[in-house]
């Protein structure tokens, strides 16, 4: 049985009074949740503060990059010890917005799977179409590729624990939302195809999240759909009370 996780993707938003106002509200607001696994995945900038304010708590934090060598000059990059001292559990991998602006390509986002399973923080791997791509009806074909590519070379063993999020890139941030039905259909296909590259034990196992514009009046909907094991929320995700919703899905 996979437990149900939601994940904010706060994006370029916060500062370390905002992060730690919101992270205190939603604190509370979930002090109750049992069953669901939840994760705040902010800049960098507020993880330590974070990591001191949520540290009795059940919630999880997550960086939203990383880069595949250990250290050295790298300006400006995080290197997974730095993102494990601050207390990540977790870290966004290929986000749409990272591909599309700034100009991630699938051997970059294998080579950061492959650090990330290697040092033992949990990766949230983003994969998904672009409109053209589904209107074309090559949705498919999109998703094979990137799992194909992005994880190349990662074991089984390790498969089974990452994190995916399927994110239709019409869907993020445009208040559109792929239709539950959409969702399903794709994420079943995802297992399916994670069964052939690995096997079916595997497959089951791998937590798929969605992700494009969910909010707490779609969520429970969402969530019905068998394949589907939780969210990754951008827009709904900044302020507790929605958040909140979101992680207590089975209340709406
Ligand atoms: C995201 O950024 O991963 C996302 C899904 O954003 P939103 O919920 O705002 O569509």
């Amino acid at each position: 049985m996979r437990r149900p996780f939601m994940a904010a993707n706060w994006k370029m938003n916060k500062t370390v009074s905002e992060a730690l106002d919101m992270a205190t509200e939603l604190k509370e607001l979930v002090a109750d949740v049992e069953d669901v696994d939840m994760a705040l995945c902010s800049p960098a900038t507020n993880l330590h503060p974070l990591k001191n304010l949520l540290k009795d708590t059940e919630i999880s934090l997550g960086g939203q990059n990383l880069h595949y060598k250990e250290s050295g000059a790298f300006t400006a990059e995080l290197s997974t010890d730095m993102l494990k001292s601050v207390g990540c559990e977790y870290v966004v991998v290929g986000h749409s917005e990272r591909r599309e602006i700034f100009g991630e390509d699938d051997e970059l986002i294998n080579l950061k799977m492959k650090r990330a399973v290697a040092e033992g923080i949990t990766p949230i791997l983003c994969i998904g179409e672009k409109l053209e791509e589904r209107e074309a009806g090559k949705h498919f074909a999109r998703v094979k590729f990137q799992l194909a590519a992005d994880l190349s070379g990662v074991e089984a063993d390790d498969v089974k624990d990452i994190v995916l999020a399927y994110e239709p890139l019409w869907a993020i941030g445009t208040g559109e939302t792929a239709t539950p039905e959409q969702a399903e259909e794709i994420i079943k296909y995802i297992r399916e195809e994670l069964a052939r590259m690995y096997d079916q034990d595997t497959a089951e196992k791998v937590r798929i999240q969605y992700g494009g514009s969910v909010k707490p009046w779609n969520v429970k909907e969402i969530m019905e759909q068998p394949n589907i094991d939780g969210a990754l929320v951008g827009g709904a995700s900044l302020e507790a009370g929605s958040f909140s919703k979101i992680i207590k899905f089975e209340e709406q």
